[in-house]
């Protein structure tokens, strides 16, 4: 997708403070962090939303991956939030399939 912002992260057209990259997934910081940690994992093919997927694998390496990255930064056994936004109620403003790893202090539920 040319006007992607993920894909252009993806490919490295735009910077981005990558975290990790495997030969499906980039992770990245989020440029507006909510928490301490705040990391988004995206699938390098451009994918719109959940509602798009259809390789449920690719679900499960992004889940794996944040699991990961919350160990390798040590935040885990205190704990941590993946979210996944989905749509326009979702809160869901990048098209490009991602979800965010939250972590670094308490965070309170719920959601607004
Ligand atoms: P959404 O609201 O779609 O679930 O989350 C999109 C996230 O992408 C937001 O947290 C926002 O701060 C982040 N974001 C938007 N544009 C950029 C960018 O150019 N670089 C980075 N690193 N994060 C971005
Ligand atoms: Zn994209």
């Amino acid at each position: 997708m040319s006007d992607c912002i993920f894909c252009k992260i993806a490919s490295g057209e735009i910077p981005a403070s990558l975290v990790a990259r495997t030969d499906r997934l980039v992770a990245f910081r989020d440029v507006s962090p909510q928490a301490p940690m705040h990391v988004l994992v995206i699938p390098t093919e451009h994918t719109a939303s959940l509602e798009e997927v259809k390789d449920g694998q690719l679900l499960g390496e992004m889940l794996l991956l944040a699991r990961q990255i919350a160990r390798d930064e040590k935040i885990a056994a205190d704990g941590y939030r993946i979210v996944l936004n989905t749509n326009r109620n979702g809160g869901q403003t990048v098209f490009h399939l991602h979800l965010h790893l939250l972590g670094g202090r308490r965070l309170t539920w719920p959601p607004g």
